[in-house]
Protein backbone atom coordinates (compact mmCIF):
# COMPACT_ATOMS: atom_id res chain seq x y z
CA UNK A 1 0.00 0.00 0.00
CA UNK A 2 3.02 2.21 0.76
CA UNK A 3 4.68 2.15 -2.41
CA UNK A 4 1.25 2.90 -4.69
CA UNK A 5 1.10 5.92 -2.46
CA UNK A 6 4.47 6.81 -3.24
CA UNK A 7 4.18 6.60 -6.83
CA UNK A 8 0.48 8.92 -6.68
CA UNK A 9 2.97 11.39 -5.11
CA UNK A 10 5.79 11.38 -7.48
CA UNK A 11 3.42 11.77 -10.31
CA UNK A 12 1.58 14.83 -8.96
CA UNK A 13 4.89 16.92 -8.27
CA UNK A 14 5.70 15.80 -12.05
CA UNK A 15 2.42 16.88 -12.99
CA UNK A 16 3.03 20.44 -11.18
CA UNK A 17 6.32 20.92 -12.47
CA UNK A 18 4.96 20.39 -16.13
CA UNK A 19 2.35 23.32 -15.11
CA UNK A 20 4.45 25.39 -13.78
CA UNK A 21 6.45 24.89 -17.10
CA UNK A 22 4.00 26.27 -19.23
CA UNK A 23 4.04 29.92 -21.23
CA UNK A 24 0.94 31.31 -20.01
CA UNK A 25 1.23 29.81 -16.32
CA UNK A 26 2.61 33.79 -15.82
CA UNK A 27 0.24 35.65 -13.31
CA UNK A 28 0.59 38.66 -15.79
CA UNK A 29 -2.30 36.51 -18.14
CA UNK A 30 -4.90 37.41 -15.15
CA UNK A 31 -4.72 41.12 -16.15
CA UNK A 32 -4.81 40.43 -19.88
CA UNK A 33 -6.91 38.62 -22.43
CA UNK A 34 -5.33 37.84 -25.62
CA UNK A 35 -7.14 39.14 -28.82
CA UNK A 36 -5.80 36.55 -31.06
CA UNK A 37 -6.88 38.59 -34.78
CA UNK A 38 -5.57 41.31 -33.42
CA UNK A 39 -1.61 39.66 -32.29
CA UNK A 40 -2.13 42.46 -29.40
CA UNK A 41 -3.15 41.92 -25.33
CA UNK A 42 -5.89 43.53 -23.95
CA UNK A 43 -5.49 45.24 -20.65
CA UNK A 44 -8.27 44.09 -18.25
CA UNK A 45 -7.51 45.77 -15.25
CA UNK A 46 -10.00 47.99 -13.86
CA UNK A 47 -10.06 51.07 -11.43
CA UNK A 48 -12.28 51.62 -8.62
CA UNK A 49 -15.06 52.86 -10.05
CA UNK A 50 -15.42 49.55 -12.65
CA UNK A 51 -13.86 51.08 -16.26
CA UNK A 52 -11.66 48.25 -17.56
CA UNK A 53 -8.46 50.12 -19.04
CA UNK A 54 -8.47 47.85 -22.23
CA UNK A 55 -5.39 49.17 -23.46
CA UNK A 56 -3.88 46.99 -26.41
CA UNK A 57 -0.58 45.92 -25.99
CA UNK A 58 1.21 44.74 -29.25
CA UNK A 59 2.02 40.73 -29.21
CA UNK A 60 1.88 38.52 -26.00
CA UNK A 61 5.50 39.02 -23.97
CA UNK A 62 5.01 38.45 -20.73
CA UNK A 63 7.50 41.28 -20.60
CA UNK A 64 5.46 44.11 -22.16
CA UNK A 65 2.35 42.99 -20.73
CA UNK A 66 4.09 43.46 -17.17
CA UNK A 67 5.70 46.98 -18.16
CA UNK A 68 2.64 48.20 -19.11
CA UNK A 69 1.27 47.17 -15.75
CA UNK A 70 4.26 48.62 -14.04
CA UNK A 71 3.67 51.73 -15.60
CA UNK A 72 0.02 52.35 -15.57
CA UNK A 73 -1.35 49.70 -12.67
CA UNK A 74 1.50 50.09 -10.46
CA UNK A 75 -0.42 48.69 -7.08
CA UNK A 76 -1.57 45.61 -9.50
CA UNK A 77 1.46 45.29 -10.60
CA UNK A 78 3.09 44.91 -6.64
CA UNK A 79 0.24 42.82 -5.97
CA UNK A 80 1.28 40.40 -8.86
CA UNK A 81 4.87 40.42 -8.17
CA UNK A 82 4.61 39.12 -4.60
CA UNK A 83 1.68 36.70 -5.44
CA UNK A 84 4.23 35.17 -8.07
CA UNK A 85 7.03 35.14 -5.40
CA UNK A 86 4.73 33.53 -3.17
CA UNK A 87 3.56 31.05 -5.77
CA UNK A 88 6.77 30.44 -6.50
CA UNK A 89 8.10 29.44 -3.07
CA UNK A 90 4.95 27.47 -2.43
CA UNK A 91 5.37 25.08 -5.66
CA UNK A 92 9.25 24.52 -4.87
CA UNK A 93 8.00 23.46 -1.03
CA UNK A 94 5.43 21.21 -2.35
CA UNK A 95 7.77 19.35 -5.17
CA UNK A 96 10.70 19.01 -1.97
CA UNK A 97 8.51 17.53 0.16
CA UNK A 98 7.71 13.91 -1.78
CA UNK A 99 11.30 13.93 -2.26
CA UNK A 100 12.28 13.90 1.07
CA UNK A 101 9.75 11.58 2.48
CA UNK A 102 10.88 9.16 -0.52
CA UNK A 103 14.71 9.31 1.51
CA UNK A 104 13.54 8.31 4.66
CA UNK A 105 11.60 5.97 4.30
CA UNK A 106 14.41 3.72 1.50
ZN1 LIG B 1 -4.03 48.85 -18.50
Amino acid sequence: MQIACIRIVISMSSLIKVLSGRKKESLVWTYFEEQLNLRKSKCLVADEKGKVCGHLVAGKNATNLKSHLEKHHSEVFKKMTENEHERRTSVKRKLDEPGERLMSMS
